[in-house]
């Protein structure tokens, strides 16, 4: 096996089984991607007694940094050489379930507790580091055989119940490699789905950014929508039936934008997260499930009313301060409410019977304005547009929407030609036109900030979007005719 190994990988491997001695393995994604000859960069060493010992005496060896967590027993190292990899080192540790979707208690242990608390049995595989055996494949669970048969199998029956994001990772797994998850196991999927109800917001939402990077991210998708994955994570949640081809238009669209806006903040994860959602998803369905991915866990940590009450806030104050960091600010008028042990957050803008006061969770209300809805915000004011309509208008529509959105909406086939078409006008050059006069030019003028000042600013610039005027002192005079 070891001739599959990069030459400048294989001499750091037998460095470390030197120093490490006997009870030194490479463990994990590298040995799986090893036997089935694929590149992978991923080095995860477990040694048994002192994984932290072994990283130092190698982060001196390499001249490299060394980064130790004792209390989990881990360290990992960064080599000097610049083209070599980080290495993961870790000491043999053994987990145990007290609840199901809760984090394990750890404890130190020998390689076969390590392998078995493992996934998969494709992911329990170890290959020896130290001199006299290395390379020898460590197969204490049947990995090497699952391999051959190109089967996911778990370790034991508990599994997925004690750990429910494997079964995010049993269907990642079988997509990314084609293989099939036994049959063993789809029945204990099937019973351990409702358990994924338990999971934070958080580790979810992990997973599925984990799947959105894979190439085959539609089938991994398609898999958990046959178990019922996605219902069983949020009532009602259903993937958009055009995600394959959705998925496929958010990739260009991305590659698109990695290629022509390359100085701007731009997040791809967003727009992939965005292509998950078809037009017959209703915005507050996708507000309710962006507040169980990502907020329902921090609100809970981050807002209590004994908190708040000890700082001399209030909890409207620091709730809309929590929203804001989250980049998802609360409108001016909602309200946070607390009804027998629940939260809410109640948007008085909008009354309840258009859908707009929700439902989530344990029972939460809320309404909340979060970047994921923004894509399909963005699909119904697109419906409405003009082949005529001018460039300040445009401008105007479009402004308030996240990059994120108007890329995904640049490459979606939804979308009409000349839509997508005047969406990259706007991204590569309307955004960036600078107005001939500013705020601070009219502070300059002696005019005081006011509504009237804003409307004059913007029909001058529109003017200047629309053509009309295209010099300074052309926008100065008809300044003064606005005056
Ligand atoms: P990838 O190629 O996707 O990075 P990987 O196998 O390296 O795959 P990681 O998520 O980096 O996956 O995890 C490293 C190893 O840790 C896995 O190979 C597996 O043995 C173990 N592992 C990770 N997550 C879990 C889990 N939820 N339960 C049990 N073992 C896990």
């Amino acid at each position: 096996m070891t001739p599959n190994i990069p030459e400048p990988i294989l001499n750091l491997l037998q460095e470390i089984g030197e120093v490490g001695g006997e009870g030194t393995y490479l463990v994990g994604g590298f040995v799986r991607d090893l036997l089935l000859k694929r590149p992978s960069l991923d080095i995860d060493i477990v040694v048994e007694e002192d994984a932290i010992r072994v990283a130092e005496a190698m982060g001196n060896r390499w001249n490299g940094t060394v980064h130790v967590h004792p209390q989990f027993g881990t360290a990992t190292v960064t080599p000097a050489n610049p083209n070599l990899p980080k290495i993961d080192f870790v000491t043999a540790r053994r987990e145990t379930y007290e609840s199901s979707a809760a984090l394990p208690t750890v404890a130190y242990g020998t390689i076969t507790d390590d392998l078995c608390r493992r996934d998969f049995s494709i992911n329990a595989l170890a290959m020896q580091l130290d001199t006299n055996a290395f390379g020898t494949i460590v197969d204490k669970t049947g990995g090497l055989e699952d391999l051959e048969k190109r089967t996911i199998r778990v370790l034991h029956k508990r599994s997925y119940v004690d750990d429910p994001t494997r079964i995010f990772r049993a269907c990642r797994y079988a997509g990314r490699y084609g293989f099939r998850i036994a049959d063993s196991d789809t029945v204990l999927i099937r019973k351990a789905l409702p358990i994924l109800a338990k999971l934070s917001g958080e580790r979810i939402r992990n997973e599925i950014d984990r799947i959105l990077l894979e190439e085959n991210a539609p089938r991994i998708v398609g898999q958990l929508a046959e178990f019922g994955a996605y219902d069983s994570i949020f009532t009602g949640w259903q993937i958009s039936p055009s995600f394959a081809s959705d998925f496929q238009a958010a990739q260009h669209a991305i590659v698109w934008a990695s290629e022509h806006l390359t100085d701007e903040e731009f997040q791809p994860e967003l727009v992939r997260w965005m292509s998950l959602f078809s037009t017959r998803t209703a915005i507050y369905q996708i507000e309710a499930l962006s507040f169980r991915l990502v907020l329902t866990h921090q609100l809970r940590r981050l807002v209590s009313r004994t908190q708040a009450s000890q700082h001399s806030v209030s909890l409207e104050k620091v709730t809309h301060a929590v929203f804001e960091k989250l980049g998802l600010p609360l409108s001016q008028n909602a309200s946070i409410e607390y009804h027998n042990g629940k939260w809410c957050i109640v948007d008085a803008d909008t009354p309840a019977s258009e859908g707009t006061t929700y439902v989530c969770g344990e029972g939460n209300l809320y309404r909340i304005e979060t970047p994921l809805t923004a894509y399909r915000q963005l699909s119904l004011a697109l419906a409405a547009l003009q082949e005529t309509v001018k460039p300040s208008e445009i401008y105007r529509l479009l402004k308030p929407y996240p990059i994120e959105a108007l890329v995904l909406a640049s490459g979606s086939k939804s979308i009409a030609t000349w839509k997508r078409e005047k969406i990259r006008d706007y991204l590569l050059v309307l955004r960036k036109v600078q107005p001939f006069i500013t705020g601070e030019d009219l502070i300059q003028l002696g005019k005081k900030p006011s509504r009237t000042f804003e409307t004059q600013l913007w029909e001058l610039f529109a003017a200047q979007l629309d053509g009309k005027i295209s010099k300074k002192e052309e926008a100065y005079s008809r300044l003064r005719t606005l005056v």
